[in-house]
């Protein structure tokens, strides 16, 4: 319902969702399926660009399929190449019952219109260049709405402003929050943070796996090998492309203390005829981002402001991955709103909302748990040196930590790998 002049308009729905990424365009789809009216508040317009290195695994697949996404055309992966310590080492995604034995990769240019269409052709009210200000609050302080100004085509404010009204208001805005900052939930100091560059580059190697570098190598101005700080990937695209890129954590030493697009242009070098890359510069230079990890804001419901994706902090901290997880929080949280609203009372409702963080934390928790256990793990180079040393060539042992790092365990029986991801995970307290 739209009212008011002509430079600040009003809408209520039943849920508004700010941030149209992943996270923000699969929360609107589910909600909206399930016959809620959803207004979903995007600042850019699509296509838009988002700096990733665009991978998903066989466990985002799953949430794809889930969400009715058909992938005809998108690069398929078979699994994933890792090198270190001077050796190569090829696994196939495991294949079980649970995952799909096969990944995808697609640019974030393509793939998040696909979701934000796919929501709105599901029922949501899409509204792009329309830039969330701030909250509305209650007298006790609950969240009610939002208020957003709306951008011309080339971003630039229009001068006009609208105010939208809801039961719930999910932020699904990406790293830095505005929401969730604005109601004081600001990034928890205790959890792991990423940082990574990427770039396209065009490459003539046709490649079905992800290719995972444990070590970036460079020459120094003397000749000599040098190992620079980090880790790399090389993701390869249906159209001749390979997404390249490298993260680090802040659980390295030089973490914050490194040129990182510098390290990524001498690695891109080092890697030579193998890849012959070149740097495809419409895709854009090398741009890099934060990866917030295993819950790093918290609460993830509170006051009528429910957390989905990079808001939230759910970067799995074992390999960088966000989409899935956002993807999984998209699902639950819609279920768990739906659920909320065809309560009868105000108190019902807010029980049940208030489920969200403890579901979220019986899915996820533990298994984030061991993810930030492991990074500081590998934040010393000398566990690190001896896991590429020692660990690399034991085939099963890679099995097991390729089940491990991309949460794929068989989730009902499965091996005896499968059973030990799953009860690690329980294990490990709840992030
Ligand atoms: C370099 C790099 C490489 C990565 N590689 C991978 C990878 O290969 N695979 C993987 O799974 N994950 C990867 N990630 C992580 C992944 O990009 C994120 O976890 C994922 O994008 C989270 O989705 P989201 O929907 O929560 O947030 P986002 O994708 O950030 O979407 C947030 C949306 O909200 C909008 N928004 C923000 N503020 C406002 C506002 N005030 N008003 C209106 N709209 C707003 C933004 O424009 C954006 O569209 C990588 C991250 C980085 C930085």
């Amino acid at each position: 319902m739209s009212t008011g002049s002509a430079d600040q308009a009003d809408e209520t729905a039943d849920v508004v969702v700010v941030g149209a990424g992943p996270g923000g365009a699969a929360t609107a789809a589910y909600l909206a399926q399930n016959g809620l009216d959803v207004v979903l508040l995007e600042k850019a317009a699509f296509p838009r660009d988002k700096i990733c290195g665009d991978g998903l695994t066989p466990r985002a697949v799953r949430e794809l399929v889930h969400l009715g996404i058909d992938t005809t055309g998108w690069q398929r992966t078979k699994g994933l190449r890792i090198l270190g310590g001077g050796r190569n080492f090829t696994l196939d995604w495991p294949d079980t019952a649970t995952f799909p034995n096969y990944g995808l990769v697609r640019t974030r240019r393509q793939f998040d219109e696909t979701l934000a269409r796919h929501a709105q052709a599901r029922g949501a009210r899409l509204h792009e260049h329309t830039s969330v200000q701030e909250p509305l609050r209650d007298a006790r302080g609950r969240v009610t709405g939002v208020t957003a100004k709306l951008l011309d085509a080339q971003g630039r404010a229009t001068g006009q402003k609208s105010t939208f009204h809801a039961k719930v208001v999910i932020a699904a805005d990406g790293v830095s929050s505005r929401m969730a900052t604005a109601v004081g939930r600001e990034k928890r100091e205790d959890r792991v943070m990423g940082v990574a560059v990427r770039a396209y580059y065009t490459t003539p190697r046709r490649d079905d796996y992800l290719e995972s570098h444990l070590e970036l190598w460079t020459t120094d101005d003397a000749g000599q090998r040098m190992l620079m700080p980090g880790y790399g990937w090389l993701f390869p695209l249906e159209d001749g492309r390979t997404n390249v890129g490298l993260g680090i954590l802040d659980t390295s030493s030089a973490f914050g203390k490194t040129d990182y697009k510098d390290v990524m242009r001498r690695w891109v070098e080092s890697l030579g005829p193998v890849w012959s890359l070149e740097h495809d510069t419409s895709g854009g230079p090398i741009r890099g981002a934060a990866l917030p990890m295993g819950f790093n804001r918290t609460p993830l419901y509170a006051d009528g402001l429910l957390l989905v994706g990079d808001s939230g902090g759910m970067v799995n901290p074992f390999n960088g991955e966000g989409i899935d997880y956002a993807l999984e929080a998209a699902r639950l949280s819609a279920d768990v709103v739906v659920q909320a609203l065809a309560r009868p009372s105000d108190a019902a409702r807010e029980r049940v909302l208030a489920a969200y963080p403890r579901i979220m934390k019986h899915e996820l928790g533990g298994y984030f748990t061991l993810g930030r256990w492991f990074a500081h793990a590998i934040g010393n180079p000398e566990v690190m040196r001896l896991a590429t040393k020692y660990g690399l060539p034991i085939t099963p042992l890679m099995r097991l930590l390729l089940k491990m790092m991309a949460n794929l365990p068989e989730e009902h029986g499965g091996r005896a790998d499968d059973r030990l991801v799953r009860t690690l995970s329980r294990l490990a307290p709840d992030a």
